[in-house]
């Protein structure tokens, strides 16, 4: 089902993006939790982690090859940064439409809260 990412990425309202292609698309979160945080999504509408197929693979590793890149345009890379699929209740998924959260520019705590 269509979520707000959706209407992001068609533009129907607004958002800071930050990079698309025809299979995935990027953009600032609306509530940052660090100097950068980055929303990166598959245009294709995947609503959990657990929904993901064999299929979603060249997708799925697309993001992947392009969140280092855009960590690097925004000049996070090299001191470090985080890349986090939150997945459901207990990780506190809020929109249904898988998305790699990238997020650096401060120094962070592990275990994650
Ligand atoms: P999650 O909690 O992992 O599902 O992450 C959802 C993220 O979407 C949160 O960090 C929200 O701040 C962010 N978010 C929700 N609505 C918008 C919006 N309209 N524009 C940008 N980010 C949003």
């Amino acid at each position: 089902m269509a979520t707000i990412f959706t209407k992001i990425m068609n533009k129907e309202i607004p958002a800071a993006i930050v990079y698309e292609d025809e299979h995935c698309f990027a953009f600032r979160d609306i509530n940052p939790q660090a100097p950068v945080h980055i929303l990166l999504i598959p245009r294709k509408e995947i609503p959990t982690m657990n929904d993901v197929t064999p299929e979603d693979a060249k997708i799925l590793g697309h993001l992947m090859v392009k969140a280092p890149e855009i960590a690097k345009k925004e000049g996070i890379a090299d001191k470090g940064y985080r890349l986090v699929f939150n997945t459901n209740a207990h990780a506190g998924q809020t929109v249904s439409h898988i998305h790699l959260h990238i997020i650096g520019g401060r120094s962070m705590s592990w275990p994650p809260g």
